[in-house]
């Protein structure tokens, strides 16, 4: 019998899983940014923030920055350590060639340098063991076919002492705000998908993806089972979104 996964709400063969998951960010690189903001009504780049605010990047370290499509957490990263007067060595993985695109087209325009932009896959990263001390990932792992084996891959590259963490949207969120969350993720998003991005499918499946990603105590053991040490996590938005994180020990 095939092996299936969750697309969304629909079971689909694993091995498909990664390329329809490449189709939704082609067709919606260009407009990802703009989207991110009428979607959250800005609040992502609050979240995106404080995510950066709590990795507290130091300028002596290697950041890895995975699923970091066009560049936004990177961009953050790189803001910081310039205000502490260093520049760091961040690296922006992605395995999309389009969103790739989009972050160096974006990085052009704001004159930013050294940013080491890289197309690979979370699951089998073709980078050396030990070798990033900071590991981010925000909004990324949920879209992973095998997430697993993407933390693993992190745990792997990171040297002893290395950090962990991850930003996604979880379930659930504040019960009082159940009803009106879901009435805007179900009808709202997939409409302003159609109307911006001209793709409502992709956004519906953004949507249902969300709804499938693992609670969070669950996805805590996750991370621990790849073998991180004092994995915790804390919520913003009424729980809409949480940060989780490791170390390497
Ligand atoms: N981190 C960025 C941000 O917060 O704006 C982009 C997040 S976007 C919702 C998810 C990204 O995950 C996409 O750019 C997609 O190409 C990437 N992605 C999905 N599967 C991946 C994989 N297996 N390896 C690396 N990147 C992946």
């Amino acid at each position: 019998m095939t092996e299936t996964t969750s697309f969304g709400f629909q079971d689909v063969p694993t091995q498909d899983k990664q390329g329809m998951v490449g189709e939704v960010f082609s067709s919606v690189a260009a407009d990802y940014d703009r989207m991110n903001d009428a979607m959250s009504l800005g609040v992502h780049r609050l979240w995106k923030n404080t995510f950066v605010k709590q990795i507290n990047p130091r300028h002596d370290e290697a950041f890895l920055d995975v699923a970091g499509g066009t560049g936004d957490i990177a961009f953050r990263i790189q803001d910081k350590l310039a205000k502490r007067g260093g520049i760091g060595e961040i690296t922006v993985l992605d395995i999309n060639a389009e969103m790739l695109a989009e972050g160096r087209r974006r990085a052009e325009e704001q004159s930013r340098e050294d940013l080491i932009w890289l197309e690979d896959n979370a699951e089998a990263l073709e980078l050396p063991d030990s070798s990033f001390d900071c590991y981010s990932i925000a909004f990324g792992i949920r879209n992973v076919t095998n997430i697993p084996a993407a933390l693993s891959e992190a745990h792997r590259v990171l040297k002893r002492g290395g950090r962990f963490f991850c930003l996604e949207f979880t379930a659930p969120v504040l019960p009082a705000l159940e009803p009106i969350y879901k009435a805007y993720s179900f009808n709202v998003i997939p409409w302003l998908g159609g109307r911006i991005a001209g793709d409502r499918a992709s956004y519906q499946y953004l949507v249902e993806s969300i709804r499938k990603f693992p609670a969070k105590p669950a996805f805590a053991d996750l991370i621990r089972q790849a073998g991180f040490s004092n994995v915790r996590f804390n919520t913003m938005s009424a729980g809409i979104v949480a940060v989780h994180s490791g170390w390497k020990l």
